[in-house]
């Protein structure tokens, strides 16, 4: 991936860092985007170690001028965009859906979806003008099976593989190959901010959901990731590939 470009967004903590890290390690220069500064920056120290240009921006995906500006600074500082991952998201409240509130399904929705959908749109224009690019979406299992009290969540990850697929045989034929990787429950802060991780009863629970006996690591996700958007995956477009430990086969 040497004097490739590799756009992350979320990468401020979690599965974002690691795909950062992992895209480095490949020789891609990397940009980092969150909205998160403070982790963003633990990143950028972090990518330091790596013998790659960084570009870290600050970006909220739910608005379009700061996704607009993420890749326009990339394009500007690298001339090119070669891969984009596009992991920003959050988890949200906890309801059923009868209980869920509108402000709060809104607020999922705009990020996890709305978000994903405009990142899409402006790294598109500038892969096409490249000739070719790669672009990984983050859904999740819960983007093949449902989950009590998480009814936007679900949804946003539903509605994510389906405009994958979309996207993906709208481009193939001009080069961009867009495929989503879909995680089991991962040990990052998502997690720890669920409650799930630190409650041992809850993790326990979570765990025996997943047929490997554990939880997965952010590291195993990012390898997922760069190997989707590296040519090694040169025949996959439109898939939507599980990294979960056998949750979703159960
Ligand atoms: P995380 O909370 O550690 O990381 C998410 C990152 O996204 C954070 O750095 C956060 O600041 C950033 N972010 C949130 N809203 C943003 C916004 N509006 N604009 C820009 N950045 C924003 O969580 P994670 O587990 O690393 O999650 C990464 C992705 O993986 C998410 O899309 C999540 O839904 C998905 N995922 C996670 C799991 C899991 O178990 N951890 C499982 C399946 C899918």
């Amino acid at each position: 991936m040497k004097n490739k470009v590799a756009l992350v967004t979320g990468a401020a903590t979690g599965i974002g860092r690691e795909t950062a890290i992992a895209f480095a390690k490949k020789g891609a220069n990397v940009v980092i985007a969150d909205i998160n500064k403070k982790q963003l920056a633990e990143t950028e120290k972090l990518l330091n170690e790596e013998e790659v240009e960084i570009l870290s921006v600050k970006a909220d995906i739910s608005n379009e001028e700061d996704i607009r500006n993420m890749v326009e600074k990339t394009v500007q500082k690298f001339g090119r965009l070669d891969f984009a991952c596009n992991n920003a998201g959050i988890g949200g409240e906890s309801a059923t859906t009868g209980e869920y509130s509108t402000e709060g399904w809104d607020k999922v929705l705009n990020i996890n979806l709305r978000g994903q959908f405009i990142c899409m749109k402006y790294e598109i224009e500038a892969m096409l003008d490249n000739g070719s690019g790669s672009i990984v979406n983050i859904s999740s299992i819960l983007g093949h099976v449902g989950f009590t009290e998480a009814p936007a969540y679900v949804a946003s990850k539903h509605g994510l593989l389906g405009l994958t697929k979309t996207a993906a045989i709208e481009y193939a034929s001009q080069g961009i190959r867009v495929n989503a990787v879909c995680p089991g429950f991962i040990e990052t802060p998502m997690l720890e901010d669920a409650g799930i991780t630190t409650d041992e009863e809850t993790k326990q629970h979570i765990i025996s959901l997943h047929p490997a006996g554990r939880l997965g690591k952010p590291r195993e996700v990012a390898d997922a990731i760069v190997w989707l958007a590296s040519d090694e995956a040169s025949f996959v477009t439109g898939h939507p590939l599980l990294v979960d430990g056998g949750y979703v086969a159960r």
